[in-house]
């Protein structure tokens, strides 16, 4: 008999949704959390992140414009709605029947014990299942002479109360990129240092091509290739290598480290006999970790490093655990979006990975400028695009990449498409209220039923020769 029907360690995104499922069905529930209810999304991501890239864009223009608010205002009214909903979700989440919520950290004793240090006390609990969902810590690269106090990462961004005059961001992915249009539209200077040789390097070419474009409109510094090598506090200037020269940034008031995420993992896993690597901990599809009865979910977790992916990972690991008997696919292809300017939404692999799975030929790769849809025209769109690869013939999409002012927005029917194997065919087929950006979904499909119907023998041969062969 264990205290808990199930203890879940960490209160994010992937925890809670596995906390209130499985109170939902009636099981007794353990929360464990050492910081703040809502986890990384709630209190230092998603949120804070998405407050201040709404607010940037709504109250000032790049580098001038009459203001609404100050930018010191306006990052005080991200901290505010930021602590608004923390208060507001550890206020509900106390109150959800089946749930024990403990505020301290939790520590394995053994695969059914943990051990928790809460404020005033310890504890052990005992439970019949574990879900680790301990979430990921920023990264933090050295970089010779840079003093900790001119060290940002997403952990101390939201609480700055004035913009850095010059902000350097390492790391050109994703949180690196939508922060770099949040603070310039806040008044910085802004230095983009990416390793890799283009921004958003795990995205389409075509993506970062458009996003490097935005940056130099906007007044940005985007130093390709190259890595921070040391700082000169007296002058406060960033030494970068960059291919095998030496580049000084001057001027640098704050270095914001993005450059990648470490799994936590730093609470006993060996004394329940939980392997895990340095990416974090390997599981089966339904979330397994090697021991059968610790589910491991999240950023924790080798396959999710977004809050949508942590929420559907833990209601696959709710319905494992409250109906076992009930079958369960594989996990879906999740979409993802970045919240620059403008917004970039994708769902599958790129052109390149897709290249090792699909022969070369077998793939149709359709392009349409949303400027050349009549809501584009109306709008005076400059920039964006729908890029979908479906297989020939068939004209199953593979995967998606939207540049579109409301990327996110539009991602979804294209996610539906892909994982219900909604074809080019069926889809130029819908009708969408006119005039509207998703349009050009309907001409894409258009272009491809008009390259594949009139040359149907010749396209089922070559489909038929290519369909079983690799890239
Ligand atoms: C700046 C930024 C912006 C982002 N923007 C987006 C976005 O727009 N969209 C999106 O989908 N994703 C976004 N993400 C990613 C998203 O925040 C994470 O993928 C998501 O929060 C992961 O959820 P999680 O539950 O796995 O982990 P977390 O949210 O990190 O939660 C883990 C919790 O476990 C607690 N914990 C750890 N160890 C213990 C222990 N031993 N005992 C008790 N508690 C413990 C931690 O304190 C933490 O609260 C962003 C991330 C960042 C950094």
């Amino acid at each position: 008999v264990t205290d808990f029907h199930t203890a879940v360690i960490g209160a994010g995104s992937a925890g809670l949704t596995v906390a209130v499922g499985l109170a939902g069905f009636g099981k007794k529930v353990a929360l464990i959390e050492k910081k703040h209810i809502g986890g990384d999304c709630t209190n230092v991501g998603c949120v804070p992140s998405k407050t201040l890239i709404h607010l940037a864009s709504h109250m000032v223009e790049y580098n001038g414009a009459e203001n609404k608010f100050s930018s010191a205002e306006i990052l005080a009214k991200v901290r505010e709605r930021r602590d608004h909903l923390r208060e507001e979700e550890t206020t509900w989440i106390k109150g959800v029947k089946n749930i024990t919520v403990f505020e301290g950290e939790a520590t394995f004793v053994n695969s059914t014990t943990l051990s928790l240090k809460l404020s005033a006390s310890e504890q052990t609990i005992t439970a019949q299942h574990i879900v680790i969902a301990s979430g990921s810590s920023p990264i933090v690269v050295d970089v010779p002479g840079l003093p900790p106090g001119r060290i940002l990462t997403n952990e101390s961004l939201f609480d700055v109360t004035q913009p850095p005059n010059h902000l350097v961001i390492l790391g050109g992915g994703i949180i690196g990129c939508e922060m770099a249009f949040a603070f310039r539209k806040l008044g910085s200077e802004v230095t983009i240092v990416q390793r890799a040789p283009r921004l958003l390097d795990r995205l389409e070419p075509e993506v970062s091509d458009l996003i490097q474009t935005r940056c130099q409109e906007v007044g940005m510094n985007v130093s390709l290739n190259a890595t921070a090598h040391s700082f000169e506090a007296s002058t406060k200037a960033l030494r970068l290598e960059q291919q095998g020269k030496s580049v000084t940034v001057p001027n640098v008031e704050n270095v914001l480290m993005a450059v990648g995420r470490k799994p936590n993992l730093e609470f006993g896993l060996e004394k329940a006999g939980v392997s895990f690597n340095e990416k974090g901990v390997p599981t089966t599809q339904s979330h397994k970790s090697n021991v059968p009865t610790i589910y491991a979910i999240g950023d924790v977790s080798l396959t999710s490093a977004f809050t949508h992916t942590a929420n559907a990972q833990g209601r696959r690991v709710v319905q494992k655990i409250a109906l076992p008997f009930l079958p369960q696919g594989k996990e879906a292809v999740y979409p993802s979006a970045v919240f620059t300017d403008p917004e970039v939404a994708y769902v599958g692999e790129p052109l390149e990975k897709l290249k090792k799975r699909y022969h070369p030929e077998l793939i149709r790769t359709l392009r349409f400028e949303l400027k050349k849809t009549d809501r584009g025209y109306t709008q005076g769109l400059e920039h964006g695009f729908i890029l979908i690869h479906a297989l020939r013939l068939t004209g199953r999409i593979l995967s998606a990449t939207i540049v579109a002012p409301n990327a996110s927005e539009m991602i979804s029917l294209l996610t539906l498409a892909v994982n219900k194997r909604i074809s080019l065919y069926q889809l130029a087929n819908i009708v969408f209220p006119y005039p509207v950006l998703s349009e050009a979904i309907k001409k894409l499909s258009d272009q491809f039923v008009f390259a594949t119907l009139p040359k149907l023998p010749q396209e089922l041969l070559s489909y038929l020769r290519l369909r079983w062969t690799r890239g």
